[in-house]
């Protein structure tokens, strides 16, 4: 073992990330500028590096040897639909087979030592968590591609941005301190979750401090909203110039809509994960994700793997094009989405597009034969000032041999004793069951009454299948 110490800021050559990974306001002249041949170019390059890294894993060389490929089968991107795509759940067994950190990384314990090197989970509130390694390169892009993001919302360099993730071994508010003071020149205020500072004094440090940006979770935007209005503090008071945030299925736009208008300022919906990093953002114009394409090659997939044509809804697979350490190649993030065609925005930028989210996979439910996602509800009950926003979808048979049949009851939290149970069961039995497309009941319960579901985990749990028990 060498004695050196590997310097994290020699451990990169700057001025080749750079120009590699244009970071704003380059980006918008170089990377975002491209036609869509060029960007296959790029694409195809980095992809066909990505492949020559992966072979040289146990996970990628057993999983692609199994389904018949050999090094050099993949002559281009063009032939990336024969590589057959894993999901978390790969992830899993490859660490529980190679442990602690799983054959799929190129470094094992006893390497550590010899670059930077960083641990951070995801997923996971039951046995371990699925750990993924960080080199330089993965952690400087991940800055890089929020920074982009930000940049195209309207962040510039002096604006103080609040963070109220903490930065702990979940991703999401290191990449953000990353983007906001490694590569936006603005001044990151990480306040950490509520959990480590409470919304009243994130409210306050935000007006002593003159917090003019948030990178901020949809769902906390909502929490932070509704202290302020029982606190009665004015949030259009605050300077904010504009909201990064992820709002999840959002489909009517009511949830942004409610944010907007309480905070008076423009909310940015954005796309990325654990994984792979920030993959698409919203620009001024909010009309779907630019895709950060020289980072991630995206296809929308059916259950199979097989892509779908652009418009279609499916699942989002997602190879990582900067990535080493580890490699992601056609990673299945279960997440529902549309891809557009690769054009030019009103803002400048040249890029293929995401949708807004429609739900997960694993979310999704047959209910007599249609599709239902129940975190699709989310937008309508949110909205409705009469419930806490909370609600837990309960599938289950009802009815005995050929009579039996699949219910959905959605269970919805009431704001207090006040409200009217009856108006609010009938009103969101309406609503909900034209937007799901299917015959639906509502049951209103108490505030605090769904806890077990939606506050016990990292994300709420919004469906219970009682069918699979
Ligand atoms: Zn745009």
């Amino acid at each position: 073992m060498s004695n050196a110490i590997p310097y994290y800021f020699r451990s990169l050559d700057w001025d080749k990330l750079i120009a590699d990974y244009p970071p704003p306001p380059d980006y918008g002249s170089t990377v975002g500028a491209m036609s869509e041949e060029q960007i296959h170019v790029l694409q195809n390059e980095r992809f066909m590096a990505r492949m020559d890294d992966a072979w040289k894993l146990p996970f990628y060389a057993r999983r692609w040897s199994t389904a018949g490929l050999e090094p050099g089968d993949i002559k281009s991107l063009d032939d990336i639909e024969k590589i057959p795509t894993f999901n978390s759940d790969d992830l899993k067994t490859a660490i529980e087979s190679a442990p602690p950190f799983g054959d799929h990384h190129p470094y094992r314990r006893e390497d550590f030592g010899d670059v930077p090197l960083k641990i951070q989970t995801s997923g996971g509130t039951t046995g371990m968590p699925r750990v993924t390694l960080f080199d330089a390169i993965a952690w400087e892009v991940q800055g890089i591609q929020t920074a982009r993001g930000l940049y195209a919302q309207g962040a510039r360099p002096g604006d103080v941005i609040q963070i109220p993730f903490t930065t702990s071994l979940a991703n999401a508010g290191w990449s953000a301190y990353n983007a906001v003071f490694n590569w936006l020149g603005c001044v990151p205020v990480t306040t950490g979750s509520g959990k480590v500072t409470p919304s009243e004094r994130q409210l306050e440090f935000a007006k002593a401090w003159g917090t003019n940006g948030w990178y901020c979770y949809g769902d906390y935007l909502g929490r932070l909203t509704q202290v302020a209005e029982q606190i009665g503090f004015d949030l259009h008071q605050l300077p904010t110039k504009y909201l990064f945030t992820f709002l999840g299925p959002d489909s009517d736009g009511a949830l942004r809509r409610g944010l907007e208008e309480a905070w008076g300022a423009p909310v940015y919906d954005n796309y990325g994960s654990h994984e792979v990093g920030l993959v698409a953002w919203e620009c001024k114009h909010k009309q779907d994700k630019h895709i950060n394409e020289d980072t991630a090659f995206i296809e929308i997939c059916d259950e199979r793997g097989r892509r779908l044509p652009s418009g279609e809804v499916g699942s989002v697979v997602v190879t990582s094009l900067h990535r080493s350490v580890p490699p992601f190649i056609r990673y299945d993030h279960r997440d529902m989405m549309a891809m557009y065609r690769h054009e030019r925005c009103e803002c400048g930028v040249c890029s293929k597009k995401l949708s807004n989210l429609f739900g997960r996979m694993d979310d999704m439910v047959k209910l007599r034969g249609t599709n239902i996602y129940p975190m699709s509800c989310q937008g309508t009950i949110k909205k409705d000032r009469r419930t806490t926003g909370e609600f837990l979808c309960v599938v289950s048979h009802v009815g005995e041999g050929v009579a039996r049949q699949d219910e959905m009851v959605i269970r919805v939290e009431r704001k207090s004793a006040a409200v009217d149970v009856q108006a609010l069961s009938n009103d969101l039995t309406a609503q909900l069951s034209a937007e799901l497309g299917a015959r639906i009941r509502v049951e209103i319960v108490e505030s605090g009454d769904l806890d077990e579901y939606t506050k016990s985990g990292e994300k709420p749990k919004r469906l219970l299948d009682l069918r699979k028990r």
